[in-house]
């Protein structure tokens, strides 16, 4: 049987990056998706800005909202404090499946608690099945029609307090139109751009970090 991308990403993993070290880890894979095969990772240009939003909010609670083969969580794992807790949301088992060891691989696996399951049933949940009250962060990087949606869910669950930050890719490309319009005409929120490259190529797009004000 033929392998798929995400099995042929792993592979890149294990092949080029090193067991514990995270950065190594990140770089096997935009490595992988520059030279071999495009994949929809935040990747190392847009990386960079989610890097130091995570590094400035240096967040106890973070919730990821699409974790695909998990390079993003990778990134955003490595830089949290000590006792922080990433829970991240993956509905394909498949996917999920593949960041499980691409997690492990870079030694985070106690940092990380990886949900196979969609965001509209689980979000509901977060507190009752985790204990957490409210997010510090908040990365939207799923289904685009969804980042919506999910956040007045999370509103309405009260898992964002005044000052959580949401910051949400691919606000240009593909694009969350409905999404922008939301965060930046509604008073609860300030919000701003921050203009990079769709992943891995020349296209514009960007990330949008909303403060959300209670
Ligand atoms: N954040 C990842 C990164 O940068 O490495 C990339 C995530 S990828 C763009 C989006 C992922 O969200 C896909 O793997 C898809 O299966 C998953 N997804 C889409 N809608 C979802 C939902 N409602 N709940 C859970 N996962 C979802
Ligand atoms: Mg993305």
């Amino acid at each position: 049987t033929q392998s798929t991308r995400p099995q042929r990403l792993l592979g890149a993993v294990q092949k080029n990056a090193t067991r514990g070290d995270p950065r190594s880890v990140v770089q096997a894979i935009d490595q992988f998706c520059r030279q071999k095969e495009w994949a929809m990772n935040v990747g190392d240009e847009k990386g960079c800005i989610l890097d130091s939003v995570v590094s400035e909010v240096n967040p106890a609670t973070v919730l990821e909202l699409g974790t695909y083969c998990g390079y993003s969580t990778v990134r955003i794992a490595s830089l949290l404090p000590p006792h922080a807790k990433l829970i991240t949301l993956e509905f394909n088992p498949d996917f999920a499946a593949i960041a499980r060891q691409v997690i492990a691989w870079a030694g985070l696996e106690d940092k990380v608690h990886l949900i196979e399951g969609a965001s509209g049933d689980w979000i509901p949940k977060m507190t009752e099945q985790f204990g957490v009250k409210t997010f510090d962060l908040v990365f939207l990087d799923h289904w685009k029609d969804r980042y919506l949606p999910d956040t007045m869910l999370m509103e309405e669950c009260g898992l964002l307090r005044k000052g959580s930050i949401l910051l949400a890719d691919n606000v240009i490309c593909p694009g969350t139109p409905d999404y922008l319009e939301y965060v930046r005409s509604s008073p609860r929120y300030e919000s701003q751009y921050f203009k990079s490259h769709l992943e891995y190529t020349k296209v514009e797009d960007g990330l949008e970090k909303s403060v959300f004000l209670g």
